[in-house]
């Protein structure tokens, strides 16, 4: 992995940073790279309230902004922004409000590399227009002077479509810190987590690879 000047991470819901990036965030940190997490929602309208259930309606928006602190804090972020969105709402927003947004997120850390969602491949309405405003914002920027923009995309036809992802991070030195940053987002994960428990101990091949591989699509700018 690269060492970067600052990397910016920009996600709708608390728990997107856990799955599929948290492995190279930590990495990040742990070469003494700042990290910014850029946190657009508190994923309140999350179905999910524990198992067994210990958040409702009133009490989730609360719970999920502390699991958020914990998984930040798991992963030595010392910069979240909570972005103060409704969940389920980004795709309503102007559009030119979430890219200028996103622009003002840049100009403020000037990042070597952004992450995000791949606009068209990220499956939930809110990634994807999370993903499509930091596209927007990176292209006004001078080809010269962009950052990198690595992409997670998980829809079904990524791979089809856009071809194996040119980046993949082995976060197997890290994969604890990882667990921990999923372990903290409890009301989301428990059950999840419950479910893995034994495939890991057991050193199931599918469920390691899962955990210890990161795949980043870098954007391709037309
Ligand atoms: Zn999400």
């Amino acid at each position: 992995m690269e060492k970067e000047r600052h990397v910016l991470v920009i996600f709708p819901h608390p728990d997107d940073e856990a799955f599929g990036v948290s492995g190279t965030i930590a990495s990040h940190v742990n070469m003494g790279t700042p990290v910014t997490y850029a946190c657009l929602t508190l994923g309140e309208m999350g179905r999910n309230m524990g198992n067994p259930p210990f958040a409702n309606r009133e009490t989730l928006p609360a719970i999920r902004k502390k699991e958020l602190k914990d998984a930040a804090r798991a992963l030595g972020i010392n910069d979240l922004r909570m972005l103060g969105f409704r969940d389920k709402t980004v795709e309503f927003e102007d559009e030119d409000k979430l890219t200028n947004l996103m622009s003002s997120l840049i100009t403020e850390l000037n990042p070597s590399l952004v992450i995000s969602f791949y606009p068209g491949y990220s499956v939930h309405p809110d990634h994807e227009a999370t993903g499509a405003a930091v596209v927007r914002a990176v292209e006004k920027i001078a080809a010269a002077d962009r950052p990198k923009l690595q992409l997670v995309a998980f829809s079904r036809n990524c791979v089809e479509e856009l071809g194996q992802p040119d980046i993949v991070h082995d976060i197997s030195a890290v994969a604890d810190i990882k667990l921990d940053a999923i372990k903290a987002h409890r009301s989301q994960t428990e059950l999840m987590l419950e479910e893995m428990a034994d495939k890991l101990k057991e050193k199931d091949p599918q469920t390691l690879a899962w955990i210890n591989n990161e795949r980043f699509w870098t954007y391709k700018f037309s």
